[in-house]
């Protein structure tokens, strides 16, 4: 060990490990000794077929292969080739053809969306707010930027979305700050596998309402990093027009992923897409998202941002690449319900779940639980209020094999 501790901790608490790639290391470790028929790896979080093997659409590797040199070695503009800019908003909207005013910008996946959000529409200090139960790098995105997560409850006692908490957060933020960020992270959020109902969406569109009376600036981020694998593509992007009835400073932003709907996790694609009810809203919204990315990551890469502009400009392909999602997110639908059945079979409860890559079960101990399962051979995320399993990198077989596991270490 040296002496010196050369670098500044600036007020993070930094873990020796990412604690996600630290189990999954102890998973490789364990089926390198004992073979891999005796080892459950459940935490990751990219979708893999039955055998562990990354699905890659082929459709989407074809286009990948046919590439010029030019396309993916040169620059791209900071804020997104235009034909780009055009694929994603088709890609997040679907057939909803909105009235707000849409500009989108390229972000090195939907965590360079985040990022942008979070440095542009709140202020150093500020608190960011998203559910108790959360993807954890957002309290790594916000403390990199000086900001921190403040958290509403999910579910209500009797398992409803919380919509009250979700207003005594903001209102009781907004006492102290000029702006608010949300973040809802909806269809199959990640890690319940929660989806918002249309019943959800409208109270969520009348607090948010309500708490814009004060006059303050609210930027409401919906992360639609699974939007594709929740279900009929359509169907859940039925919540889209409500966002449309938020008034002129309640400003909604998708933070659109390119890593799971097109299986492009490591080309680092994504966009964020603004639905304003001004033009100067969203054009401020181009020019400071725009000069953010210059100085934190300069211009996105443009690999992704031409196969997606390629797919949106041939038909068929867009027919091919979204029949090849639909047969592999069927396929991960019946791995959650799989799921699902077995937990309700042997009594254990589940974090309400929808749709998507994870499942989450609520314990006291989830450090306790997980390291007595990992003995077993069965690995999975010990997260603050629970147990997350992916059911995203295992079989069904296996899906419904762990419930009676998890069941039996609790
Ligand atoms: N949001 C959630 C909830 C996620 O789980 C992820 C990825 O795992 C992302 C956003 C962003 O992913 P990426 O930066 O690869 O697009």
């Amino acid at each position: 060990m040296s002496e010196y501790i050369l670098a500044r901790k600036n007020e993070r608490n930094i873990p020796l490990e990412d604690k996600i790639f630290g189990i999954s290391n102890r998973a490789k470790k364990m089926i390198a000794e004992k073979g891999a028929d005796k080892v459950i790896n459940a935490t990751i979080g990219s979708l893999l077929d039955d055998e562990g093997n990354l699905i890659v659409l082929s459709s989407v590797d074809k286009v990948f292969r046919d590439m010029d040199p030019a396309d993916y070695a040169d620059y791209a503009p900071i804020g997104g080739i235009p034909a780009f800019r055009e694929a994603v908003k088709k890609a997040a909207f679907g057939s909803f053809q909105p009235k707000s005013f849409t500009e989108a910008v390229a972000t090195p996946g939907g965590t360079g969306a985040l990022r942008n959000v979070m440095a542009n529409y709140s202020e150093p200090g500020d608190k960011i707010i998203t559910s108790d139960w959360h993807w954890a790098p957002y309290n790594t995105i916000a403390g990199e930027i000086g900001r921190s997560i403040e958290t509403f409850s999910l579910f209500t006692d009797d398992r409803k979305f919380n919509y009250e908490s979700l207003k005594e957060t903001a209102v009781r933020l907004l006492e102290d700050q000029e702006s608010l960020v949300i973040i809802l992270n909806t269809p199959a959020h990640n890690p319940t596998g929660y989806s918002l109902t249309p019943e959800d969406w409208d109270k969520v569109v009348g607090v948010l309402t309500e708490t814009a009376q004060r006059g303050k600036a609210i930027a409401l981020v919906i992360d639609a990093a699974y939007i594709d694998f929740a279900g009929d593509e359509e169907e859940y992007r039925k919540f889209l027009p409500k966002l449309e009835k938020l008034p002129e400073n309640v400003l909604p932003i998708i933070a659109y992923s390119l890593s799971k709907t097109y299986t492009l996790y490591g080309t680092r694609c994504g966009a964020m897409i603004c639905m304003a009810a001004t033009k100067d809203i969203s054009d401020e919204f181009r020019r400071v998202c725009e000069y953010s990315s210059r100085g934190s990551w300069s211009n996105s890469a443009k690999v992704a941002q031409v196969i997606l502009s390629r797919i949106y400009s041939d038909e068929s392909l867009l027919r091919k690449v979204n029949e090849e999602r639909a047969y592999y997110r069927n396929m991960l639908l019946d791995r959650g319900r799989a799921f699902e059945e077995e937990a309700a079979k042997v009594d254990l409860e589940t974090v309400p779940f929808d749709a998507g890559f994870f499942v989450s079960i609520p314990c006291d101990n989830p450090d306790e639980i997980s390291a007595k399962l990992e003995k077993q051979g069965l690995f999975i995320v010990p997260l603050a209020k629970g147990l997350r399993v992916s059911v995203a990198s295992i079989s069904e077989e296996k899906c419904r094999r762990i419930p009676a596991m998890i069941k039996a270490a609790m």
